[in-house]
């Protein structure tokens, strides 16, 4: 079990962006009580990148084909060898994204399914991305169940679709949006989502949480998006670092 502190459990730290500065952004994560990241890759090299590093207790790492990405030729074979290495806890992040595609719906819903099943293979939870595609995303959860569950990421939705997700066993995470003053609706779902499935995270290099926006996002922004979903929910940072914390391992790093 990793130290008490703050999660990021949706980075895309082995992208490109980080390649110069990967163990600065690391150092500065932990100088600021990130004690858990998840590394999210979109493509076979980002994972090849990930897994030929050392291993670190508070670094896991995902892989999934996202939904932007599905129009090019993508490796099922590879990504199937690499969910099966025990490094990877999680297949994502996959999902459908009608705010950047909307002329492929077809197509992004059958890759979604796809690895849905590739993750009741491996036996893995799903990491799920969801932009502009609530309705689909949702109907897609309920007619193809991931048996170990997983995150809806960054979530952006309403209410009503968090309490069917909820329902439906799935966990909350909350990214940068949640601290912007115009933000109404995150606010009121991470309110209302129970403790025991909520988690936080940056989406970096993407999101930046206030006071930074504008600036690239990185792990050790994490503590102004957990420390706002604490205010909202009226709790100790303590108390909330613990849950997160146990959300987190149930998650990726129990067998059930
Ligand atoms: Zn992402």
């Amino acid at each position: 079990m990793a130290k008490i502190g703050w999660i990021d459990s949706h980075c895309h730290i082995f992208s490109d962006e980080y390649r110069d500065c990967f163990d600065e952004v690391i150092k500065r994560a932990e100088e600021n009580q990130v004690v858990q990241m998840l590394g999210i890759c979109c493509t076979i090299e980002e994972c090849e990148w990930a897994l030929s590093m050392e291993k670190k207790d508070e670094i896991d790492i995902a892989v999934g084909f996202h939904p932007s990405d599905i129009k090019v030729a993508c490796n099922w074979e590879r990504l199937e060898e690499l969910t099966r290495d025990p490094r990877i806890v999680a297949v994502g992040e996959i999902g459908l994204d009608y705010y950047w595609d909307k002329d492929n719906k077809e197509q992004q819903k059958e890759a979604f399914i796809r690895q849905i099943e590739l993750a009741n293979k491996v036996n893995k939870p799903i990491i799920v991305h969801s932009r502009d595609a609530m309705q689909d995303t949702i109907e897609i959860l309920m007619q193809h169940s991931c048996n170990r569950k997983g995150i809806i990421h960054c979530y952006s939705g309403s209410v009503e679709s968090a309490k069917i997700l909820l329902n439906l066993g799935y966990t909350i995470s909350f990214a940068g949006p949640v601290t912007f003053k115009k933000s109404v609706t995150p606010k009121e779902v991470a309110t209302m989502i129970p403790l025991d499935r909520i988690l936080t995270e940056t989406d970096c290099p993407y999101m930046t949480p206030e006071p930074f926006r504008g600036k690239r996002n990185e792990p050790s922004y994490v503590p102004y998006t957990a420390k706002k979903v604490c205010e909202l929910k009226n709790l100790e940072e303590e108390a909330f670092q613990k849950a997160c914390l146990a959300n987190y391992q149930a998650l990726f790093h129990s067998e059930n």
